[in-house]
């Protein structure tokens, strides 16, 4: 929240649509077992330190001078990166920038704003509405679960939304945080078809979690102008100190963030880095099968206690059932483990971890466990 004064003057020097706003605010908090920014808890493999080191080293010389602007190397290898799953993308379709919430916020700069409208389908990421009210837009809270499950997002429902509330920008989040389950890729395309003037923004952080038969809207940008495939490094990559974050789409909407982006955003050891990280891509994916093998077991695991776990495509696994989650969470705490509360009544969200912490949790989970009656 805005820190206080005595007279509450920078509150009345503040922008009036920020005043009381919160900002983004995950508790970081030295325990043994942190399940709850959804990062990878395997450390970067000694290889691939040694590489980032040298890479390091051998930009330190030359940080008198500014670093390439354009980040044409880096935009080669994340476009290499992509199609390696096997739809072409071009190094003139990659922007890139310091996670991938700064990609989102350059879209926001260039096609939201003041006197404009950004829509998403709530509970999703929640730094797409912060990013969107930083620039100065109009958040529109859109609805999940018209569908008549909870949390899901039929074609009839986005695409009625989208005709009520005509956005500038749309935001779909696959597979979606805070739920874990991906949209279906008629989802996108009816969205993108009805949102007629929006930039549509899939926000694809966890994508290479999905569960087998859930494709990319990296496949749909053939065609589509103003559609926008965000990724990063932070999740799968297991490089979220790292701080990157990238974005597919057609070349002359990539030329646009141009007009935004502050100059020389990527630095150099940023770039130089990522592309140490890049270059051993397989050795930094090498732990997703074992975290998509813990995501699944506590999803089993949790429907065993009693409790209602949402099936996920991502790292992590939102689970209901629960009588008072925000007790669940401080007695989760008491035993050395941290989830996030993510402000849905009776639901908590665990991130899949290594075997052991996946194990502590559940053990955990078993002592303070109480279903709701
Ligand atoms: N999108 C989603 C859906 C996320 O969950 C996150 C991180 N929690 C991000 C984007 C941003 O991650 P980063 O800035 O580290 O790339």
């Amino acid at each position: 929240s805005v820190p206080a004064t005595a007279d509450g003057a920078i509150t009345a020097l503040l922008r009036a649509d920020l005043r009381g706003e919160k900002p983004y605010g995950a508790p970081q908090l030295d325990v043994p077992v942190r399940l709850n920014t959804n990062e990878s808890s395997y450390p970067v493999p000694p290889a691939v330190v040694a590489e980032i080191t040298a890479a390091v080293a051998a930009v330190a010389p030359d940080l008198n001078r500014y670093p390439d602007r354009e980040f044409t190397e880096l935009r080669t290898a994340l476009a290499a990166y992509l199609s390696s799953s096997g739809t072409a993308i071009d190094p003139a379709q990659v922007w890139a920038g310091n996670g991938s919430n700064e990609v989102l916020q350059h879209v926001v700069l260039a096609f939201g704003g003041p006197g404009r409208t950004a829509l998403g389908f709530t509970p999703a990421y929640s730094m797409h509405p912060i990013i969107s009210g930083s620039v100065g837009s109009t958040w529109v809270d859109g609805l999940r679960g018209q569908g008549g499950t909870p949390f899901d997002l039929t074609v009839e429902s986005a695409v009625a939304q989208v005709r009520a509330h005509d956005p500038h920008v749309v935001f779909l989040c696959s597979p979606n945080n805070p739920t874990g389950t991906a949209l279906g890729l008629d989802v996108v395309e009816a969205v993108y078809a009805a949102a007629e003037r929006a930039v549509v923004v899939v926000d694809e952080a966890y994508e290479e979690f999905a569960r087998p038969g859930r494709p990319s809207a990296l496949t749909l940008l053939a065609g589509r102008p103003r559609l926008v495939v965000t990724r990063t490094m932070s999740k799968a990559f297991a490089f979220a100190g790292g701080r990157l974050g990238y974005l597919a789409a057609d070349p002359a909407l990539v030329d646009a963030l141009r007009l935004v982006r502050l100059p020389y955003h990527l630095s150099a050891p940023t770039q130089a880095i990522a592309l140490a990280a890049l270059r051993h891509a397989p050795e930094m994916l090498a732990t997703v099968e074992v975290i998509k093998e813990q995501r699944d077991r506590i999803v089993v695991g949790l429907a065993e206690l009693g409790l209602d776990p949402v099936a996920s495509d991502a790292n992590f696994v939102l689970f209901g059932g629960l009588d008072d989650a925000p007790q669940t969470w401080r007695e989760l705490l008491d035993r050395g483990v941290l989830v996030r509360d993510v402000g849905i009544p009776h639901y908590l969200r665990v991130t899949a971890g290594t075997p052991a912490e996946t194990g502590a949790f559940l053990a955990a989970m078993a002592q303070v466990a109480r279903p709701e009656q």
